[in-house]
């Protein structure tokens, strides 16, 4: 996912569905912010929380219509908990760091980190307290979890 392309992931699943019945995995990936994604940061960068609502709803749309789904390269922390399950550890060990926040997170071990390749993170890294998602406060915490309860 990345800014040109996350307001149309609802249209892009109800085209596999209708359009790719022989489809066995769909994965969406979290943007890895290097190469020509980093010299074109300004035209690609958008936090995941940003798009958080549109992701949930597609990976809940191809859910329920039996086709299997994941979410790749994205940690717990900046995805709606009803979609926690569908997340994999999927960034290779190698280039897969956690932050310093990390450290206080009750969902460390569940969650797939970052890319140390990236040359830039979101800035709504929060821990996370418990198993049913609840966050510790961080600067702009209150409008992700607005954007994260809308639905
Ligand atoms: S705070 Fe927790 S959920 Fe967020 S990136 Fe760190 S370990 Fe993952």
């Amino acid at each position: 996912m990345f800014r040109n392309n996350y307001q149309r992931l609802q249209s892009m699943v109800e085209f596999i569905y209708r359009n790719f019945p022989f489809v066995v995995h769909v994965a969406f990936m979290g943007m890895e912010c290097t190469g020509l994604a980093s010299t074109n940061l300004d035209q690609v960068w958008i936090d995941p929380t940003e798009y958080a609502l549109e992701l949930k709803a597609a990976v809940l749309h191809l859910h329920r219509r039996a086709i299997p789904v994941s979410i790749y390269n994205l940690p717990l922390c900046l995805i709606p908990h009803e979609v926690w399950r569908f997340s994999k550890d999927s960034i290779s060990t190698w280039k897969k760091i956690y932050l310093n926040q990390c450290e206080d997170c009750k969902m460390r071990q569940n969650c797939g980190g970052f890319f140390s390749t990236s040359v830039k993170q979101s800035s709504r890294i929060s821990p996370i307290k418990n198993e049913e998602g609840e966050k510790g406060r961080k600067n702009g915490d209150e409008k992700r979890d607005e954007g994260f309860s809308r639905h």
